[in-house]
């Protein structure tokens, strides 16, 4: 058993002072159960939690620790940018840079404002959509996760999925009767509420690749036939490339799939572990933005100098180093084959999803396409294998209903160490 005192004594404190004990659902270890580890530090591909225990880490923040924990690229820009004042609510020269830096590697973002989470970017694409188009609605899929502005929190992914809320208490009926929801990879159902809403949908906003259903991948075509149907309707298409943007590929999942959106949103990645997001687009649309155009949005700590220096390290290292690519791939590829064919030999068949450096292990020998196909896992068993792969120092996302995100850190040798903790934990997450 691993030794969780400190973790449960301040888990117990939290849980007077802040809702759940946590800042985020999902690290409530809710759907997994038992108590979550506090974390201490981290550097390179371990964490290390309060009680000293130390795991590989397999989430890496949900995704921004592309390059693990603390590397020097990142943190010496930081401290470069350190004396300097952590705010100034002003222009600075790094701001440009940095959209620079997105334009050139996503290159249908012709501009790009910076906001402070993904959540802000994801709310403001929406608003900007509506204002560009003068429509109301706006279309999602089931289990997509665009963050927790209102109009999202209709068949959400991510912890309101885990927790079983995907509808918020406290969102209006009036909001939610302005957005529509069809099932991921089912193009007649698109079809149809396209067809059956005709030139009221402002914007259609996905993940191109879905992180937070668990891993699921757009089925062949899909992706071409939604931006088709897009330009046909004049229907604004976003990319929320929040989890995927500069880690599927330096030019993310629309780079991948070859695909044009009329507007991206970004967000974790870009601050390399300091809070940023941004949205970004087609000009003509960007400029409808304030104080060009009529659509408010703002932000005090917007384009924050330390943010933006992490952000602008991070990025041109994957730039100036994209042998980084094929290596991440080629890691994961082997954790997600590995995890493939030790499930199979155990009799279990489970499915598993991968894109790039992103995958997920169902607890389902069914393919996973969808919400639906995702809802069948074996939860319990899962939440087993969870607390099992912890006490073996590996640290996954605490729910079925997410992706793993690998990082440039994980050797060879942490492979082998996950596979055999993979095996050792199915076979006791199944005993009887
Ligand atoms: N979009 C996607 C695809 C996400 O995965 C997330 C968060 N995981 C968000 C938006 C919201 O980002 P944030 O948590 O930074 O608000």
């Amino acid at each position: 058993m691993l030794n969780q005192t400190t973790s449960d004594a301040l888990f117990t404190q939290a849980k007077d002072l802040i809702p759940g004990g946590v800042n985020s659902p999902v690290r409530a270890f809710r759907s997994v159960g038992g108590t979550p580890v506090f974390m201490q530090s981290a550097a390179g591909a371990w964490l290390t939690d309060v009680d000293g225990n130390r795991y590989v880490d397999f989430i890496n923040s949900w995704g921004p620790m592309i390059l693990g924990h603390a590397p020097a690229v990142v943190l010496d820009a930081v401290r470069a940018a350190l004396p300097h004042s952590l705010s100034f609510g002003a222009p600075t020269r790094r701001e440009s840079e940095l959209a620079q830096l997105i334009t050139e590697m996503v290159p249908s973002i012709e501009k790009v404002r910076l906001v402070n989470s993904g959540t802000e970017a994801c709310m403001s694409a929406i608003r900007v959509a509506r204002g560009y188009t003068g429509r109301s609605k706006i279309l999602k899929f089931e289990g997509c996760y665009h963050g927790h502005a209102d109009a999202f929190l209709i068949a959400a992914g991510s912890g309101a999925l885990t927790l079983g809320t995907p509808d918020s208490a406290g969102v209006t009926a009036g909001v939610a009767q302005d957005t529509l929801t069809v099932p991921y990879n089912d193009l007649p159902a698109l079809q149809a509420a396209v067809a059956a809403n005709p030139s009221q949908i402002a914007a259609i906003i996905l993940e191109p690749v879905v992180g937070n259903m668990g891993l699921v991948v757009p089925q062949e075509g899909y992706l071409q036939a939604l931006r088709a149907l897009c330009t046909e309707h004049g229907i604004v298409l976003i990319f929320d490339e929040v989890m995927t943007g500069f880690r599927l590929a330096p030019g993310g999942a629309q780079e991948l799939f070859g695909i044009v959106p009329d507007m991206t949103t970004l967000g974790k990645i870009i601050g390399g572990g300091l809070p940023v997001g941004a949205y970004g687009g087609r000009a003509d649309i960007m400029n409808q933005v304030a104080p060009v155009g009529k659509v408010y949005q703002a932000g005090t700590l917007s384009g924050n100098p330390l943010a933006t220096a992490a952000g602008l390290a991070q990025l041109r290292h994957l730039q100036q180093h994209p042998e980084l690519y094929a290596q991440l791939d080629a890691t994961t590829a082997h954790l997600a084959d590995g995890s493939r064919q030790i499930a199979q030999e155990l009799g279990l068949n489970y499915t598993v999803n991968r894109v790039g450096s992103m995958f997920s292990l169902f607890f389902t020998a069914a393919p996973v396409n969808n919400l639906e196909d995702a809802k069948q896992c074996d939860l319990p068993a899962f939440g087993r294998y969870f607390h099992a792969m912890l006490e073996r120092g590996i640290y996954l996302a605490p729910s079925q209903f997410e992706a793993l995100f690998i990082s440039t850190a994980i050797t060879d040798e942490l492979v082998d160490k996950y596979l055999t903790a993979c095996r050792e934990s199915l076979v006791e997450a199944h005993r009887a």
